[in-house]
């Protein structure tokens, strides 16, 4: 036996136990381990039956996802899997296999390869591979149209999304639910089915016989829409499709199909990803002991876009929270989103009405400080403008108690010179929620030069509490996201002025991937957004140094985006664009102003300006220690910027595309925009001499 699973008899029933927490993953030797305990169990003449169950809160959760790196790269052979399944469902005694918790990806494979199974309520089965770029690679795609048909099986291998308890069983995934305990309704099972004749899944044809192609194309507009770009979901549509092959046909496919996904690019930036998130909780200089306040009761400054979707997050986690405004106008206006917000949910049948109104009360509006002095946190999401934060500020030293987290959620302006107006800089810290502050995961964290480990080791928590992950940033202009962003920005405007389209800008990017093209983005935060921050930094420019005209003259036209209904595009009652030829006349103007040739831009510049703009400045903010790793930048675009997860990131792209070659096309830029603009930052230029990469 393995050290991780382990055999028991009770009386005429084996129970083999899968033991390798924290989730059962399928480490090396657990699949074996199942075997060799199945296989020890067949010899003992006493034994009925055999029940697989795992340890701790649930049956093997998947796959052991650092093995497939180390496949990839040759470091280690994988188990035969598919194989050891075989095996599994060739014993000669029934094998039911019972399932809690998460039994997903090669744990509902090992599950599939039972002869029976039972399920606790609130357990969920599922095939979640695709989410790291990846399809089912033992059996799965054959197996679980054999048991659950065609439509649900595809459904469940393409897009990943699990099924709970009862969907399963009336699917014919799972024979029966156990209520109260598992592993003894498990047994009592076991002994009801000793003396049935065995029936391997595998052998099971009735169900695959009538393969209906519609529901294949419909899935496929469904992976069109909502997983643009990702191979793995047609992948795995095409494996299900084979299970109308005999078994072994369709496994050879399926496993060719699989190291197709292994070997590509997409599942290695989404495995990237998925351990990303998790590195970026790891910050250096604070270690796990550092101690957190309680956050029991928050507050919020501002009922605009920010602060009303900050407030709803609170609310969300079961925090009480006071809102606080200027005017009342204001207040009404602010809570009226709130309340149309969470309706939205509830007609959507996102959670009851009695869940709106409970979260609604916990959030009091309101235009006093009445209640902050018991507050653990303010977040300020007032008006960009560092004169009325310094103002808030001050007010909140003097209301606020002396362990109160004071934090601002500005998208731009210096942490350092807020926290000086205050008494306890060591108290005040950046929370850079994004738009909408309700929905969208990310959070950075910026920490000022007095921040105090325990205010950030606070915030890292309560992002987890709020359903967000926390990047921790430096303090600088933009801190990462949008310091990186000005400069994409800044060369989808300049592409416009040297002749490209809008549409072309925007088309090329959202082709590569990105939710939306650059000056889609622009027209929906906001023209007048931009052009308040340019005013605000008038002493930021550069004597000399080029910078976008066409927003500015956008601006001055009354054109803002959405907001007016027309920005860089125009916008129809449904926001959907259209080409503005007023867009394209202004563009020309400004070229000719300003002495800009007009030519044929090529997509491939269009996508290399933008993305590699990103790249160089995401160079030199883990060079300056803004981020503490290329990939918390690549969380950042991932999480907060809709850069598509299966590239990775921007700095992960370019560590794909190849470094040398990315410092190769940086340097042609700066021969021909000029080096104020495109001088390659140091860390590139070391990385791409000796062959690195930014994220090693
Ligand atoms: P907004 O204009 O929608 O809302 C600001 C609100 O603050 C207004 O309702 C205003 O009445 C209120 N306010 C002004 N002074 C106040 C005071 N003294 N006391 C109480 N309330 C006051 O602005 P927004 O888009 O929500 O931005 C708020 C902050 O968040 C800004 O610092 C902005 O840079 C930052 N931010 C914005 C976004 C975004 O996409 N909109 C994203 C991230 C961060």
């Amino acid at each position: 036996m393995s050290e991780t699973v382990r055999l028991a008899l009770h009386d005429d029933i084996a129970v083999v136990t899968i033991d390798n927490p924290p989730v059962n993953a399928l480490s090396p030797g657990v699949p074996e381990g199942i075997l060799d305990g199945i296989r020890t169990a067949l010899t003992e003449p006493a034994v009925k039956a055999i029940v697989v169950i795992g340890a701790g809160s649930t049956f093997i959760a998947g796959a052991d996802i650092k093995e497939f790196g180390k496949v990839v790269s040759g470091s280690a052979t994988p188990a035969d899997l598919p194989a050891i399944i075989c095996d599994i469902e060739d014993a000669t005694k029934p094998v039911v296999m019972a399932l809690h918790g998460t039994a997903f990806g090669g744990g509902l494979e090992v599950a599939m390869g039972g002869h029976y199974r039972v399920i606790a309520p609130t357990g969920k089965v599922g095939q979640p591979e695709v989410k790291i770029g990846l399809i089912p690679g033992a059996g799965g795609t054959q197996r679980l149209p054999r048991l659950a048909g065609f439509a649900l099986a595809a459904r469940m291998c393409a897009l990943g999304e699990p099924i709970g308890a009862s969907a399963a069983l009336k699917a014919g995934l799972v024979d029966r639910i156990i209520e109260g305990d598992l592993l003894e309704g498990a047994i009592a099972f076991a002994r009801e089915v000793a003396l049935k004749p065995l029936l391997k899944t595998r052998d099971r044809i009735a169900e695959i016989t009538e393969i209906d192609t519609e529901i294949f194309s419909e899935l496929k507009a469904e992976i069109a829409r909502t997983r643009r770009g990702q191979e793995a979901p047609l992948r795995a549509l095409e494996a299900v499709h084979m299970a109308h092959h005999p078994f072994n046909e369709g496994c050879r496919a399926e496993r060719e199909l699989f190291h197709r996904c292994l070997h590509g690019t997409q599942s290695k930036a989404l495995i990237h990803a998925f351990f990303g998130e998790r590195t970026v909780a790891k910050i250096p200089d604070l270690p796990k002991e550092t101690p957190t306040l309680e956050i029991r009761r928050a507050a919020v400054i501002g009922a605009g876009t920010m602060g009303g979707g900050i407030a709803m997050n609170y609310a969300n986690a079961g925090l009480p929270v006071i809102v606080r405004e200027a005017s009342q106008n204001a207040l009404e206006r602010g809570m009226a989103v709130i309340r149309k917000n969470y309706l939205n949910s509830v007609k959507k049948g996102r959670f009851s009405q009695e869940e709106m109104d409970r979260r609604l009360a916990l959030i009091t509006p309101q235009l006093s400080w009445e209640g902050f002095a018991e507050a653990d946190i303010v977040v300020e999401a007032a008006f960009e403008n560092m004169a009325l934060k310094k103002e808030i500020f001050t007010a909140l030293d003097g209301v606020a108690k002396p362990d109160c987290i004071l934090a601002t959620n500005t998208s731009t302006l210096d942490i350092d010179e807020i926290a000086s107006v205050t008494s306890r800089p060591e108290m005040v810290v950046g929370l850079h929620f994004f738009s909408p502050a309700n929905v969208m995961r990310l959070l950075e964290i910026v920490r000022g030069k007095a921040t105090s480990k325990t205010v950030i080791a606070t915030s890292m928590a309560l992002a987890k509490k709020l359903g967000k992950i926390g990047v921790l940033a430096g303090n600088c202009r933009g801190f990462i996201g949008n310091r990186m962003v000005h400069v994409y920005l800044r060369e989808a405007q300049f592409l416009v002025e040297e002749g490209a389209t809008v549409e072309d800008v925007n088309g090329a990017l959202y082709d590569f991937g990105m939710a939306m093209g650059p000056l889609a983005m622009t027209d929906l935060a906001g023209i007048d957004v931009g052009w308040r921050i340019r005013q605000e930094s008038k002493h930021l420019e550069r004597p000399g140094v080029r910078r976008p005209l066409i927003s500015d003259r956008l601006y001055e036209a009354g054109l803002w985006g959405q907001k007016t209904g027309a920005g860089f595009s125009k916008y129809d009652e449904q926001r959907h664009p259209s080409p503005d030829p007023e867009v394209f006349r202004l563009a020309e103007q400004v070229a000719q102003e300003a002495g800009i040739a007009r030519r044929t831009v090529t997509r491939e510049e269009i996508l290399d300006r933008c993305i590699y703009a990103l790249v160089n400045e995401g160079a030199r903010i883990v060079e300056e220690g803004i981020a503490l790793r290329a990939v918390d930048i690549d969380i950042v675009y991932l999480n907060g910027y809709g850069f598509p997860a299966w590239r990775g990131g921007p700095m992960f792209y370019a560590d794909t595309v190849g470094l040398p070659e990315v410092l190769a096309r940086i340097e042609e830029f700066a021969n021909v925009h000029g080096s104020e603009l495109w001088e390659p930052a140091p860390l590139l230029r070391r990385l791409a001499a000796k062959g690195g990469r930014f994220n090693a």
